[in-house]
């Protein structure tokens, strides 16, 4: 019942000529039925992606946003901003930015709500450091982000929540945790949000395993029951990798 769902995390990568370029050749493909595909492009981006994809079936995303609605917040782009540009979700709390840029778990509960408020779905970044894992504290982790992220968000907004559970150490190095360690933190993440909502509000989040997904190993993933898509950098740049994988995420 719960639709897989392939979100390409772009990072800072791609100008607006190489949009274009990707968009060309992804066009016209016919995107499967049954899993939902999104690009999160960077801001410059984002509006000729948004205006391509605009009557497509391909959703597009941002990777960041401040939670005010305007104001004096030299370099930072809010959630309205972003709706006008047609934009229908946004990654928060990506590792990389609470390693470098310091998003902290609260920063990630106040971007959530202020995209909930003009109705972006939000992609909920969460994962371990390698150290966590070797600790045994990934499970401690994982419910200490889930549960600051949800604070106060109501469960109508929760049920269309994606969360994406992504080891840090997984990221970009080639190593993936195995689909049966990701469906276990996976499975876990559901129970907290059943604990802190009901079942039938955890039934339906979908959570995102990320960390070195390709098109060789999307399917491993997919075949878990709780899994239900991916969250993919370095993979999802060039177009025929990024149709694959949506054509392994169903
Ligand atoms: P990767 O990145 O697929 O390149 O490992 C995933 C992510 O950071 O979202």
């Amino acid at each position: 019942m719960r639709i897989p769902i392939i979100a390409g995390n772009w990072k800072m990568h791609k100008t607006v000529e190489e949009t274009k370029n990707f968009w060309d050749t992804v066009k016209n493909w016919q995107k499967p039925s049954g899993v939902e595909a999104v690009i999160c492009a960077p801001f410059t981006a984002l509006p000729a992606l948004a205006d391509a994809a605009r009557n497509s079936e391909i959703g597009v995303g941002a990777q960041n946003v401040h939670w005010e609605r305007e104001g004096a917040f030299t370099g930072e782009i809010s959630p309205v901003m972003l709706k006008q540009l047609g934009v229908g979700y946004c990654i928060i709390g990506h590792s990389e930015r609470r390693a470098y840029f310091a998003e902290t778990d609260e920063a990630v509960n106040k971007k959530a709500k202020a995209l909930f408020d003009v109705d972006i779905v939000p992609i909920v970044c969460v994962g371990e450091q390698l150290e966590e894992r070797e600790n045994d504290e990934t499970k401690k982790v994982v419910k200490r982000q889930v549960t600051q992220a949800l604070d106060g968000l109501r469960s109508r907004d929760v049920k269309r929540l994606v969360v994406a559970y992504e080891p840090v150490w997984a990221i970009g190095t080639g190593k993936t945790a195995t689909a049966e360690d990701a469906n276990d933190v996976i499975a876990y993440i559901r129970k907290v949000i059943a604990d802190l909502y009901d079942q039938q509000v955890a039934n339906e989040v979908r959570i995102q395993y990320g960390g070195s997904v390709k098109p060789d190993n999307v399917e491993r993933f997919m075949a878990q029951p709780d899994i239900d898509g991916a969250l993919v950098g370095g993979a999802s740049l060039d177009p025929a990798s990024f149709r694959a994988l949506v054509e392994g995420g169903r």
